[in-house]
This record gives C-alpha cells, structure tokens and sequence, in this order.
C-alpha cells in the first residue's frame, strides 16, 4: 500500500513585497491533490488570480477532471478581471497533481499551464514533467535557443498560456505510472530561475526519507541566489507503507494513496501580506503565525479516483500560443531607418507572427542617441509606461 508524504514552503523571497504565489498542500476535497499557482499582475492582482486557482481547485472532487477545473479557474479569474478595472489583465500559471490509479498501477496525473513546473526524482535522476508555456521554451523546441541560452534569456519570464489570458486555456495533461520512492516536485519559477536544475537533482537527492528537508533546501537555495521572485515548493514522497499485521480483517483489494499524521511546520520568515482570506485555512494557519510549510499524511482510498488510466501516458502539447502574455509589450525596431514602435514580441515562433507595427515615431536611426542604440538592437521589452517616456527622448 502506497500512501504520500508531502511539504509545502513559499516565500516571498527578497525583492518583491507581495507573495503572488499561492499553494495546496492536500488541504482540498481530494486530499492528494497539490497544486501550485504563479499570479501574474501588479496592485496584488496576481494573488487574487493565483488564489482564484487554488479555491477553485480545493474544490475538486476525486475523479472530476483536472482541465474542467482549470477551465473553470480561468472563467473565474477573467470574471473576476472584467469586475475590478484594478484586476484586469491579472493572470496565473497553475501546475497541479494528484495521485490515484489502482494497487497494481498507481499513477499521478499531471495538468498544467504556463511556466510552473512538476519535476520527478526516481533513482536519484530528477525528470522533468512539465513543458513551460514560455516564450524562451518555444524556441528552445523550435532549435533557436540551447536550454542554457534560454535560462539566460532576458524574456525567460514571458510566458505563453495562463489563466486569465482568455476565454479558452490549453491545459496540458499527463498521466505518469508512480512507484514507492519517488519524489515529485512542484514548484515556481522563483526556483527553477534561481537554482540551476542540477542544483534542485542533489538537494532531492539529498534526504530520501523525509520531504521537508528538501523543501526548505530547496527555498533557501532561491533566496540564497538573491530571491529576486517569489518561491515556491511542494515536495511529495510516494512510500510503501509497511503491511498492518493488526488490521488482520482489512481486506481491501484497493491499494490506498495515504497521508496520515499532521504536523504543522513554519519558517522564520515573517509571513507575506494576505489581503484575502483565500489562503488555506488549515489549524496551521493563525493568523500572524509564520508562513505556509506543512506536512501531513493521511489515508485515502484510491477507489475514487479514475481507473484504467494506468500505464497510459498522455501527454497533450499544443503548439498554438493563443494568447501571448506579452502582447501588452512594445519594443522599437527599424524600418527603412526609422525608428518604429512595436506592440507585441519580436519572435515569431511556428511562422506566427507577435506582433503589430504600432507607432512610427519619424526619428532616423543616425539622430538616435546613444543610450538606446542598444535597446533598438536588442528589442529591448517595454511596458507601456516604459515606452512613453522613452519615445519622448529617442531623439537628438
Ligand atoms: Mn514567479
């Protein structure tokens, strides 16, 4: 019999005030699910989209499909948008799992989107199980980028799917087979950008028996590369639970997914500003107290969840980005040696093109001064609020 062993740990890391990132640490109505979000937009916007995620997701019952409740989260988050002219635009990423298959074939079901990742630790080799919806991802599968170039990238963070985007979101889903001793990651790019992936594979490594060492590492090594983004964590260890010679009239055929025990764990970072009160309400959770990192394990039956779906991997990549994050971004190019503001990205992966001419601003490339020869050369990413100021002194 399989049961789980799961620790959470966010931090809002060292640069930003607010923590966009929110997490589900089995605290749902499917209590092996677990779910990390990364809320995109300023005024506390990301928090309210990526926690919109996670409400909507507690709520998942064992055996609802995952993509229903993903799409549901991102009608929600667009409502919500269209509601509060302050959240509009706001977004999240979400990657989620959740354990479940039969005795003989457990498995893991994977759904995800954006650039929050899931990661697999099995005998010692750490597996990516997610692709980002990013940008640099793109044209790393494109051939245009190396992986290496693309984790340098200046738009590394652009990414190509989220909640919120619009009205229809591609999910991605997967279904992997699990085996006691496995080890799987969820986490935001708070890490992943931080911590080289070599890095993330030895500090996995490092404690096979307890999920909580890991987990804090794992956050401590983001904020020890500078923090610059918010960070967050899920580790889960699939165990073999030892038979129960006891339980002699315990005749379940099914195998259980498990988590018993409770125990609540807090760092000693002072917890981040929670203007909602859509954070998980768990005995954990006072007020005032520090912040999220807990551990639990407790049974579940694993006859609820979908069957037939062992050893069957599925993985649905779409290649069309249908809304690109950034097309609210500018950037200046050249045309017949004018200076010329664009809207959009200037990449064109898979033949689609990004982006629109949006303002010819009538100054030559030779009266352009030299602080933003390079920005042109580069196409350097504007906001709006960027660009304007620059467009005022582009020229001699
Ligand atoms: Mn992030």
């Amino acid at each position: 019999m399989l049961f789980l062993e799961p620790f959470g740990a966010t931090d809002a890391g060292k640069v930003r005030a607010n923590n966009e990132d929110a997490l589900l640490v089995g605290e749902g109505r499917d209590e092996t699910l677990f779910v990390v979000a990364d809320g995109i937009g300023g005024f506390e916007a990301g928090e309210v989209a990526s926690r919109i995620a996670i409400d909507v997701l507690r709520n998942l019952e064992p055996g609802d499909s995952f993509e229903a409740a993903i799409r549901e989260a991102n009608r929600r988050i667009l409502a919500v948008g269209r509601g509060d002219e302050r959240l509009s635009g706001m977004g999240t990423t979400v990657v989620a799992v959740r354990f479940g298959g039969t005795r003989e074939e457990p498995v893991v079901e994977i759904a995800h989107v954006g650039d929050s990742r899931a990661y697999l630790l099995r005998g010692g080799e750490l597996q990516p199980v997610t692709e980002d919806h990013s940008l640099v991802a793109e044209l790393v599968r494109s051939g245009d980028l190396t992986r290496a170039q693309a984790a340098e990238h200046p738009q590394k963070n652009l990414i190509t799917r989220a909640l919120g985007a619009d009205e229809e979101v591609e999910v991605d889903t997967a279904v992997l087979p699990v085996e006691a001793g496995d080890r799987l990651l969820l986490c935001s790019d708070g890490l992943t950008d931080m911590v080289a992936e070599a890095r993330i594979a030895e500090i996995l490594a490092d404690s096979p028996d307890d999920p909580e060492g890991p987990a804090r590492a794992l956050v401590s090594a983001a904020l020890d590369a500078g923090g610059s983004d918010n960070v967050t964590v899920i580790v889960v260890d699939v165990k073999e639970e030892p038979p129960r010679a006891e339980r002699s009239g315990d005749t379940h055929e099914m195998p259980a997914v498990a988590r018993s025990g409770d125990r609540s764990q807090t760092t000693d970072r002072p917890p981040p500003q929670r203007p909602r009160s859509a954070e998980p309400r768990g005995r954990d959770r006072a007020p005032g107290r520090p912040k999220a990192a807990r551990r639990k394990r407790k049974r579940v039956g694993l006859r609820r969840f979908v069957r037939g779906l062992a050893a069957v991997l599925i993985v649905v990549i779409a290649l069309t980005p249908a809304y690109l994050w950034g097309s609210s971004r500018y950037f200046l190019g050249l045309e017949d040696g004018e200076v010329v503001a664009y809207r959009g990205l200037p990449y064109a992966p898979l033949g689609v093109e990004l982006n629109t001419e949006w303002r010819r601003t009538g100054v030559e490339v030779s009266d352009v001064k030299t602080p933003y020869r390079d920005p042109i050369e580069n196409h350097t990413l504007y906001t709006r609020e960027e660009l304007d100021p620059v467009l005022q002194d582009l020229g001699k």
